[in-house]
């Protein structure tokens, strides 16, 4: 475990100019100064300026959902990490579930990705998980081992102690069913001895995340888990009622 939490907000497709400013000021009025806690909101891409602009002066950080897979160049639509970067992103989700799934991203395109956040000075929060399928099946250590294995082989010693790994069950996202603390643990624990197989720095020094309807009240227990160093917060980054009572868990159970 960590010394310090990281919880990260993730709006998937969600926002308006007037309802972000309200949430934004909402988190910083909300959140005391703590070494214990880091805290970020992973925007789509139109906001990135205006939580620049909201939050340059805070402890809270911003960052994208998704980058390209390129560096510049004929691929319409896409924005590159150098991109966001400019906006002074933080963090890029990588390999999150919906676009694996919707935009079949494979485990190559995700390392690839990776690597971009990485070059731009971004941390990449690669998201890994299984299905229920695969969970009944008992496979769930070999579909998140092949992602992060996969993501961990175009790394260097380096990088790879760069990265935020967030264990995300496929079937826990947005279900309002998560994952009990035991369940999370023990893929978090297989999780870092994954990150071992790298390197040293990468096992003590990597914070693995979990994510999949985390709200107020499963955060505490979640986050008391060994291996979990915080959380990858969907629909309950949205409120900020909701995502200040997760962040006061994350803190709680830092011990601040
Ligand atoms: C997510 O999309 O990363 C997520 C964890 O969503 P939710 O918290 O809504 O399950």
């Amino acid at each position: 475990m960590l010394s310090t939490k990281l919880v990260v907000g993730n709006w998937k497709m969600h926002g308006r100019v007037s309802d972000n400013a309200a949430l934004l000021a909402a988190l910083v009025a909300g959140l005391p100064p703590s070494d214990a806690l880091r805290v970020g909101v992973c925007v789509p891409f139109p906001y990135l300026a205006q939580a620049q602009a909201v939050l340059a002066a805070t402890s809270v950080r911003w960052g994208a959902q998704d980058i390209s897979a390129h560096l510049q160049g004929a691929y319409t639509g896409e924005v590159s990490a150098s991109m966001a970067a400019e906006f002074g992103a933080a963090y890029a989700i990588v390999g999150h579930s919906e676009r694996r799934s919707y935009h079949a991203e494979s485990d190559a395109l995700v390392a690839e990705k990776t690597l971009r956040a990485l070059e731009a000075g971004l941390t990449p929060i690669v998201c890994v998980g299984e299905t229920d399928a695969a969970r009944a099946a008992g496979s769930t250590e070999a579909v998140v081992g092949g992602q992060l294995r996969a993501v961990l082989s175009v790394l260097s010693d380096e990088q790879a102690a760069r990265i935020v790994v967030a264990y995300e069950p496929v079937w826990a996202i947005g279900t309002g069913k998560s994952a009990s603390a035991a369940q999370a643990q023990q893929v978090h624990a297989f999780l870092r001895s994954v990150l071992a197989e790298k390197s040293t720095a990468a096992a003590a020094g990597v914070a693995v995340l979990y994510g999949g309807s985390v709200n107020a009240a499963n955060a505490a227990e979640l986050f008391g888990a060994a291996d979990i160093d915080g959380g990858l917060i969907g629909g309950a980054s949205l409120k900020a009622a909701d995502f200040l009572a997760v962040c006061a868990a994350a803190r709680a159970s830092a011990g601040a």
